[in-house]
């Protein structure tokens, strides 16, 4: 397993083509194998290494088959760098820079990035327990509106774990479609854990809330004193969206809330984040490109 942020590490161990098959070999069929046909465990040699035939049905699989790597338009080795680079560099990057280094156009990093987001989020059972402070922003959009309106800018949910000694623990970031109490109730479900107690302001939606739901406390903002560590991770999620990727269409706030969320909740797992992301790319039946594609105009 490829642990580490080193680049001469990782291009000591990642030579050719062939060092990178063999490594999605070992997590493919290194325990086991079994026929994505017929399921049989029992195989042949397949018609080059990264292959394997079964005993049964004869069905000759490439270890890319099923997975995000098949039909990747780049030598594997290339998609390695950009999976290392992605996850070793602690804010990520665009893919203009990415494309420019691994020596690929822009498209095909744009594309191959989007799959690695789509495979960097938490699991759906990991929820944000103990001491939750939950708030909501705006991203983006140029308008003076004041307040919280939704017509050009995006609304997002923001909540974060307070450790005992003050600090943040795990964060949980979710676009939403409005700032109504419904919509606030569904992403504090799906964020966070129904035993947690939560905080928040004194925002009407929270207001109404907070008659439904026992564990939500509401705190009278101190002239912005009140939610300092959620604040500034709000800060902090929109500095990194400016800085690394510039700007943020809609459609992809999706992708890289989850993305910044993982990358932050994993921040002292850095060195482990190769072999998570390039399990999880092994794990994933691939998004075809036209899905792909449909979400949207090219962001960097
Ligand atoms: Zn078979």
């Amino acid at each position: 397993m490829f642990k580490g942020v080193n680049a001469i590490e990782f291009g000591k161990q990642f030579k050719t083509n062939e060092d990178c098959y063999k490594y999605l070999l070992q997590i493919k069929w290194g325990k086991r194998y079994q026929c994505s046909k017929c399921g049989c465990e029992q195989s042949y040699k397949g018609r080059t290494y990264y292959y394997r035939r079964c005993r049964s049905c004869g069905y000759d699989e490439s270890v890319t088959a099923n997975t995000v790597f098949h039909g990747i338009k780049m030598p594997i080795l290339k998609a390695f760098y950009m999976v290392f680079r992605l996850t070793a560099k602690k804010k990520g990057m665009s893919t203009i820079e990415l494309g420019n280094e691994v020596g690929v156009q822009q498209k095909t990093a744009w594309l191959f990035k989007r799959k690695l987001q789509a495979v960097m989020k938490k699991d759906k059972e990991d929820k944000l327990k103990g001491d939750v402070e939950v708030d909501e922003t705006l991203i983006g959009g140029y308008s003076t509106d004041k307040g919280r309106s939704t017509k050009t800018k995006d609304a997002m949910f923001v909540a974060v774990e307070i450790l005992a000694d003050g600090r943040t623990g795990n964060i949980a970031l979710q676009p939403i479609e409005s700032f109504k109490s419904e919509e606030l109730k569904y992403a504090i479900k799906d964020n966070v854990s129904s035993e947690a107690q939560i905080k928040t302001d004194a925002y009407h939606s929270y207001k109404k809330l907070a008659k439904q739901m026992k564990n939500i406390s509401i705190e009278y903002s101190k002239k912005g004193t009140a939610m300092e560590e959620l604040h500034k991770q709000i800060m902090q999620f929109k500095n990194w969206l400016r800085g690394t990727h510039h700007q943020c269409s809609s459609e992809y706030l999706f992708a890289y809330s989850d993305e910044y969320e993982y990358r932050f909740n994993k921040r002292n797992m850095r060195k482990w984040l190769f072999n998570d992301v390039v399990e999880r790319l092994m794990n994933q039946i691939p998004h075809p490109y036209n899905y792909l594609k449909s979400l949207c105009v090219y962001s960097t």
